[in-house]
């Protein structure tokens, strides 16, 4: 496998960043995953507009253009000979002697851009079963709506899941409101059969796969409604998905230990699923 670091294509195993990188010090960098299929990038377009906002969120300028910066993902792709996978890219503050203060600004910032392959097999699998998930109480800090790095409480939440025997966590405020996954976008099908997604204007990600979903909605004549809901709506629901990025659209058959209708994937995830390559961006290898 190779890696791109600051300019320099490595064998993975030797691509490393220094120990005072602020990635590394403070999680002070944004990232951004992107799905590969078919030799296509997905959604590249909407992904590296997201990556724009999060580094201005955090006042960090863009290190290369967008052209260049696809010139190298697509670069790190072919090297891989990734066809069905992802990329992940990564840009910190830089690296400079460990102090809280910005470093001053002639400081590079660090990119850097790993690819790998993925089993489709596996993903076959969760559209045809479904997963397992759990809630959790939302402990992040309120501007989850920047792709940063700092997943600390993803990390926990996920775990967490695993060791209860499920794939995922779903956050959920003090209120009892739905927000988010540890790693993607939650929807339901009400028990009434409407179709829901929290609003993105604050307390989650605004998911890249969330807005294309959207999209195929839109194409599939299927209304959704961009409102909160709680738990109980949830676990009343015909239908819970989840939207992301390496997942697309994955059903939800377990909350809590409690199955979500009669305990199998709905239509409304698989016919977003089946439409969403179509509807969605693909920029060729
Ligand atoms: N929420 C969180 C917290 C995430 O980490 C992700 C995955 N990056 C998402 C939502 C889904 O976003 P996307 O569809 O852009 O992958």
């Amino acid at each position: 496998r190779i890696a791109y670091v600051n300019g320099r294509y490595l064998p993975h195993s030797d691509a490393a960043v220094h120990i005072e990188d602020r990635g590394f010090q403070f999680a002070d960098g944004v990232y951004e995953v992107c799905e590969v299929r078919q030799g296509m990038i997905v959604d590249l377009t909407r992904h590296l507009t997201r990556l724009d906002r999060s580094l201005s969120e955090l006042r960090m300028a863009s290190p290369m253009s967008r052209a260049a910066l696809t010139t190298v993902i697509r670069e790190v792709l072919r090297r891989n000979r990734v066809r069905n996978g992802l990329f992940y890219l990564q840009i910190t503050r830089g690296v400079a002697r460990r102090d809280h203060y910005f470093p001053s600004q002639d400081t590079p910032l660090t990119v850097t851009i790993t690819a790998k392959s993925t089993d489709p097999s596996i993903m076959t699998r969760k559209y045809a079963n479904g997963i397992k998930v759990i809630t959790v109480p939302e402990n992040r800090w309120d501007r989850v709506d920047i792709k940063t790095v700092g997943l600390l409480p993803n990390v926990l939440a996920k775990q967490q899941a695993k060791e209860a025997g499920a794939q995922d966590a779903i956050f959920v405020d003090r209120n009892g409101i739905v927000l988010e996954g540890a790693s993607s976008n939650v929807w339901i099908v009400t028990a009434d059969g409407e179709l829901v997604t929290r609003p993105a204007e604050y307390g989650i990600l605004r998911g890249i796969t969330r807005t294309t979903a959207l999209d195929v909605t839109a194409k599939l004549g299927l209304t959704v409604v961009e409102r909160d809901f709680k738990v109980d709506e949830m676990m009343a629901a015909r239908e819970v998905f989840l939207t992301s990025a390496t997942g697309i659209c994955v059903p939800i058959v377990e909350i809590d230990g409690k199955p979500v209708a009669n305990g199998h994937p709905g239509t409304a995830s698989s016919a977003i699923r089946d439409a969403f390559f179509d509807v969605a961006e693909k920029t060729a290898i």
